[in-house]
């Protein structure tokens, strides 16, 4: 267990190299760029396209510090790893997904390596390139930027005009591992599925999978059948959703040879509109909706499984994301008896696995921590704004896209209930607006203000826990910016409205300051 703790140390470094306070270049010759995007993942790649269309003249690079595209689903490698949104939605508006809608890693970069390929993006982007630090000076209107290369540790300069944050949510390098008692004791091997070992042998071993969430019901399935047994161990349920990985609308036109850009539409408005009636019902009758929801895991699992221990979540749907399990395969590796779940409380470990709470052992040759993440508040860049450090805690949010206190920078942040990508596209169309309004006007700097009337609000949490509470949000939410009580410092999370609503934004409005 020691030496596994040690290698993923050390892969952790590798992929991390030390990155402590550092201050703006003085001496290297920086390179200039109208636009810099933090991220190649899927909302950087987007980014860079809508750039690339809507604004043709401006001058960009992405930079990323993995050594290539894709970011979540560069990153994680553990078996089975796939999306749990449909790829109609996840996938770009521009862009018509063809395939089944919940799509493998490979498939989801190979989508995002052809968006490069069609639209010239590559000479954009930069890998092994880890921004280190951001500084802002209102004199210049300018961001300088320290970006390390993280193969050879050399730092190189850039200037830009704007950053377009697209960094993500999370540490890529290190997942969420909660401390449990007597770890070190434990003489198998403790994997996290955020940086999955790339040659684990877990053939015939008898592996236990903590966590309840999507990550966990994707790796059970995978590899149930080459384990001697997997056990999910789960602190509490979670809610599910299951169906056949296809959608009959999609096949149907298809059937009727319809073009794909116009499946693409139309079964991005059925999925959407779809939702929206869904999240409604979740509010407005909860127990009606969990009780279907977990009505369908009884027909999975038969009369005689304790669903009620296993399967009956205590929280709201909704208030978490809920993953879709396609063709039911996690409750089809249950039924056959080569997967079980555990519910119940870690009290330590031990040389051959977990005690828990009860007082029962689970045996293991192998442990998987499916517990999450960490969050990283703005890719873990000190950013320095006309010489003080950002305290990122004590900003405002407008509509979760930009700052109070934070010059010429935009922030993707999707959605958790509905397809990531689909605010990506939202906020890039208002990027690239902003960005042409400032050339109209002649402007080099723009921070959003609160205006007289919201002076007096009051500010809350980023997100409201009664509405969405998971636990890396939890534990992240004293780092996060303030939230106001009105739509412009909201950080809302439904594409619904926000479809009408950002493109509708009036650059004109007092929360604009522009000079
Ligand atoms: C296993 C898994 C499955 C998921 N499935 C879904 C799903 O089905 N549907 C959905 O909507 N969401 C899903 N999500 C959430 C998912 O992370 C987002 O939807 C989406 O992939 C995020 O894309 P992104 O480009 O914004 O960020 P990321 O994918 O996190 O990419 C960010 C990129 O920025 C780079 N970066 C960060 N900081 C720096 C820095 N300082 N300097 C340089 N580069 C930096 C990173 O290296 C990374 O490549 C899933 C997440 C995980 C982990």
């Amino acid at each position: 267990m020691q030496r596994e703790l040690t290698e993923q140390r050390e892969l952790t470094e590798q992929r991390e190299p030390d990155v402590s306070r550092r201050a703006a270049p003085e001496a290297a010759l920086p390179e200039h760029f109208d636009v810099v995007i933090v991220g190649a993942g899927i909302s950087g790649v987007g980014a860079a396209y809508h750039l690339k269309k809507q604004c043709p003249d401006k001058s960009f690079v992405a930079l990323d510090a993995q050594q290539s595209f894709g970011g979540t689903w560069w990153t994680h490698r553990y078996p089975g790893i796939r999306s749990d949104s449909d790829l109609h939605t996840f996938g770009y508006r521009f862009k018509p997904w063809t395939g089944p809608p919940i799509a493998t890693a490979a498939e989801i970069l190979a989508y995002v390596g052809e968006v490069i390929e069609e639209n010239d993006l590559a000479r954009h982007i930069r890998y092994r390139h880890k921004i280190v630090s951001a500084h802002w000076s209102s004199e210049e209107s300018l961001w300088c930027l320290v970006a390390q290369c993280t193969d050879s540790g050399e730092e190189r300069a850039f200037t830009a005009g704007f950053l377009w944050m697209c960094q993500g949510y999370y540490r890529h390098w290190q997942g969420y591992l909660p401390e449990w008692p007597a770890m070190e004791t434990f003489k198998g091997r403790l994997v996290h599925s955020e940086t999955w070992p790339e040659h684990l042998d877990y053939k015939a071993k008898k592996v236990v999978v903590i966590g309840s969430g999507a990550t966990a019901a994707t790796i059970i399935p995978a590899i149930a059948d080459a384990c001697a047994h997997v056990t999910m161990l789960q602190r509490s349920p979670t809610f599910f959703i299951t169906g056949r990985n296809a959608i009959d609308l999609a096949e149907t036109l298809r059937q009727l040879q319809v073009d794909e850009t116009w499946i693409h539409e139309i079964v991005r408005r059925k999925i959407l509109f779809d939702q929206n009636h869904f999240t409604a019902r979740c509010v407005q009758e909860p127990d009606v909706v969990a009780k279907e929801l977990i009505g369908v895991v009884r027909n999975c699992l038969g009369a005689d499984y304790d669903v009620e221990r296993h399967f009956t979540p205590t929280y709201r749907p909704w208030r978490q994301r809920i993953a879709f399990i396609p063709d039911a395969d996690l409750f089809k590796a249950i039924a056959a008896g080569k997967a079980s779940v555990v519910t119940d409380e870690i009290e330590r470990f031990n040389a051959g696995g977990i005690v828990l709470k009860s007082g029962k052992e689970l045996e293991a040759d192998i442990i998987v921590a499916a517990t999450g993440f960490n969050i990283s508040i703005l890719g873990d860049i000190d950013f320095v704004i006309d010489g003080k450090p950002l305290v990122f805690r004590d900003s405002v949010t407008y509509r979760g896209m930009m700052f109070t206190g934070l010059p010429n920078l935009a922030w993707v942040f999707g959605y958790f209930r509905a397809s990531w990508t689909l605010r990506a596209d939202l906020v890039a169309d208002f990027v690239c607006r902003l960005l042409q309004h400032m050339d109209r006007i002649g402007a080099r700097k723009v921070t959003v203000a609160l205006r007289p009337q919201d002076r007096d609000m009051p500010l809350l949490s980023w997100i409201d826990p009664e509405n969405f509470n998971p636990g890396y949000m939890l534990r992240a939410m004293h780092l996060l910016p303030k939230r106001g009580d009105r739509p412009e410092w909201q950080h809302n999370q439904d594409y619904w409205s926000e479809k009408d609503e950002i493109p509708a934004i009036d650059l004109g409005d007092a929360a604009f300051a522009f000079a």
